[in-house]
């Protein structure tokens, strides 16, 4: 098995490597990466942001049209809400194995603070790692510095590391096609 990553056209180009090098660290599986075929649904006028479930269930369209079972990974720019929340920084629906993130809050300029790519890098690669693990069947995990904890704030995000800990590594299934 190995995980798709889509990448919309107007996500920041030329991470897509670091990124995917890095979350097949975590989550130790193979890791493509692609331009996004996907189409791009949900976008809500008046509050500038994309409904992260009505993209969640383009993504399954898609992946039903086109027979692709492995766990699948939407990157966009946009930013996402979903029903109840004000903002979501990623959403994963583990019935459909289909999850998007967005970059909108992970650059520094967002912040107003200087652009530095490596933390770009660093925080899609996280959120993507946490969002992908959901789908292989993770659930939140209290210690911070988990990939697997849930951030409400860039500092949270910041504050975990590029990896698992103990506990949540165990839970990590075995991949197929490595045994
Ligand atoms: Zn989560
Ligand atoms: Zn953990």
């Amino acid at each position: 098995m190995h995980i798709h990553i889509f990448w919309d056209t107007l996500s920041p180009f030329g991470l897509q490597a670091p990124v995917k090098r890095n979350i097949s660290a975590i989550i130790g599986m193979p890791v493509t990466v692609s331009d996004n075929p996907v189409r791009i649904m949900g976008y809500v006028d008046g509050r500038k942001q994309i409904d992260a479930q009505v993209l969640l269930d383009s993504i399954h369209a898609f992946k039903r049209f086109n027979d692709v079972e492995e766990p699948l990974l939407l990157v966009v720019r946009q930013d996402l809400f979903k029903n109840g929340n004000s903002f979501v920084f990623g959403l994963a629906r583990e019935s459909i194995g289909a999850a998007v993130v967005s970059t909108a809050r992970l650059s520094n300029e967002y912040y107003d603070r200087p652009g530095d790519d490596d933390d770009l890098i660093d925080r899609i690669t996280k959120e993507g790692a946490h969002e992908i693990l959901h789908l292989l069947g993770l659930g939140h995990c209290t210690n911070p510095e988990c990939v697997m904890f849930k951030p409400d704030t860039l500092d949270e995000l910041d504050r975990k590391k590029k990896m698992l800990c103990p506990a949540c590594h165990d839970q990590v299934p075995e991949n197929p096609s490595l045994e």
